[in-house]
């Protein structure tokens, strides 16, 4: 019962996310900085990650791209290979697989992509979060600005870090816009009048304040409320999944540490490092909880306090439920094995998918409304029109070839059997056959599509013959 006689529900850490207060309001996350191994190994990993990111849309192969999704045009560049439209089921598939990919790994390690991968974490605790440590200070330093007024030193940093924040932000949109429009589209745009790129420039500043809003004040919410690939890890998880744990057998019960009596309680100091160093404001002792990204920063904290104190590390590390429970090894499951079975044939479907891909695509389909036409005494001619699109950025020329029956093809015009990069050619030609292989009104016939001699495609069409 509260000051005001009514009867307050008992709060737990499951009744309400870790950054909003008892009666709704936000609950502002100031993390520390983890010192220790795995932020060391996720510094290395941001570290290639970012320049990646950064330097992928710089990278040109063969005159192109070598990566850019351009999604308005339905145009895909993935190292180095041009994907259109007709190539998506390849996507889909491919993207399956990463689903796959994803699932397999938060059914084995938990949270692994979120705490090491994930942009949202990679961003906020390694660019935004350091950035704002050296302009601001630390952590408590920044918690006691946050509580009274501002010194003008305090606010001209603050004003400072908001000003960088948008600077990189406006970077990151720039380089997603390359992504998608290319480095080359990125400078034309900023070479050409403003007035004739007014919605790719409203995305771009959209984009910016978008990720300006995210990184400067919506941060661990993404996390905890908004992603909803946190909010499927419950139905991913088991009791063998490899997450962030705390050893409660060994840890409790928690008590303060002395050198001077011999320790008979558990290994658990209660100095709350796991606490202070944790993006989302979780305690991990409570245990597993959603709001845990896995970002291992805990395990540093806590190791860090073993060290001084002369106790083995490891209170808090990658460790399954049952591990903890039972103490016992980690058990690779059966729907562990299903999933990597699973994962095996969609990685081995997409690989083939990809290096089977042709480098052509064509379409027959014989003029309508056209019959047979007789050609002399013995010969009989069909009209057909064919699309076919060069998938590469290389020219080449195309040569049709009767695959299961003889006769002739004969185009109506020889040019368009030049490919240019990246164009679609439009053909007519006849295809002519002796009546001596015509044996009913509809005959299937195979079409062998060659570039620069070599058969890289067979298509199928039907040649119309008399009533017999
Ligand atoms: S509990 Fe540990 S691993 Fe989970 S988010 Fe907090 S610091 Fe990171
Ligand atoms: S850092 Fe380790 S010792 Fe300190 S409170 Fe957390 S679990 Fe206990």
């Amino acid at each position: 019962m509260n000051d005001t006689g009514i009867i307050e529900p008992i709060v737990t850490f499951r009744d309400r996310v870790s950054n909003v207060t008892k009666d709704g309001r936000r609950k502002w996350v100031h993390a520390s900085q983890p010192k220790g191994r795995f932020y060391r190994y996720r510094t290395y990993v941001s570290l290639f990650y970012l320049i990646v990111f950064f330097a992928l849309p710089l990278i040109k192969y063969n005159g192109m791209p070598f990566f850019m999704l351009n999604f308005p045009e339905g145009k895909f560049i993935v190292f180095g290979n041009i994907f259109w439209p007709q190539d998506f089921f390849i996507f889909a598939v491919a993207m399956i697989t990463f689903i796959v990919f994803v699932a397999l790994f938060t059914v084995i390690y938990g949270r692994l992509f979120c705490g090491w991968v994930c942009p949202q974490t990679v961003f906020m605790e390694m660019v935004f979060r350091k950035i704002e440590w050296w302009i601001e200070g630390s952590p408590a330093q920044q918690k006691k600005n946050s509580q009274g007024k501002l010194s003008s030193e305090q606010m001209s940093r603050k004003t400072i870090k908001h000003f960088v924040f948008l600077v990189i932000s406006f970077l990151i949109a720039n380089t997603f816009l390359a992504y998608i429009i290319s480095l080359n589209g990125l400078l034309k745009i900023m070479h050409e009048p403003i007035g004739e790129h007014t919605i790719l420039l409203t995305g771009l500043i959209f984009f910016t304040l978008l990720f300006y809003a995210v990184f400067a004040f919506v941060r661990d919410i993404i996390c905890t409320t908004v992603c909803p690939y946190g909010r499927l890890q419950s139905v991913l998880f088991d009791k063998d999944t490899m997450q962030i744990s705390y050893d409660y057998n060994r840890g409790e019960p928690r008590g303060k540490f002395s050198r001077a009596a011999e320790r008979e309680i558990g290994d658990c100091v209660d100095c709350k490092k796991c606490v202070q160093v944790c993006p989302t404001g979780i305690d991990i002792r409570d245990g597993i909880q959603m709001e845990c990204v896995g970002c291992t920063a805990c395990i540093d904290a806590c190791n860090e306090v073993m060290a001084k104190i002369d106790l083995p590390k490891g209170l808090i590390r990658y460790a399954s439920e049952n591990e903890i429970a039972t103490k016992s090894k980690f058990h690779f499951n059966t729907r562990m094995k299903a999933y990597t079975v699973l994962l095996g044939v969609l990685l081995v479907i997409t690989t083939l998918l990809m290096v089977t891909r042709k480098s052509i695509d064509t379409h027959i389909t014989r003029v309508a409304g056209q019959l047979y036409q007789e050609v002399g005494k013995d010969t009989l001619g069909n009209l057909f029109n064919a699309k076919l699109l060069n998938k590469t950025n290389k020219e080449f020329t195309v040569e049709m070839k009767l695959e299961n029956v003889e006769g002739e093809i004969t185009m109506v015009n020889t040019n368009e059997t030049h490919m240019k990069k990246e164009a679609v050619n439009d053909l007519t030609f006849f295809i002519r056959i002796n009546r001596k292989y015509i044996h009913k009104r509809s005959t299937d016939i195979q079409v062998g599509i060659y570039q620069n001699g070599k058969k890289v495609q067979t298509v199928k069409s039907v040649f119309l013959g008399p009533f017999i």
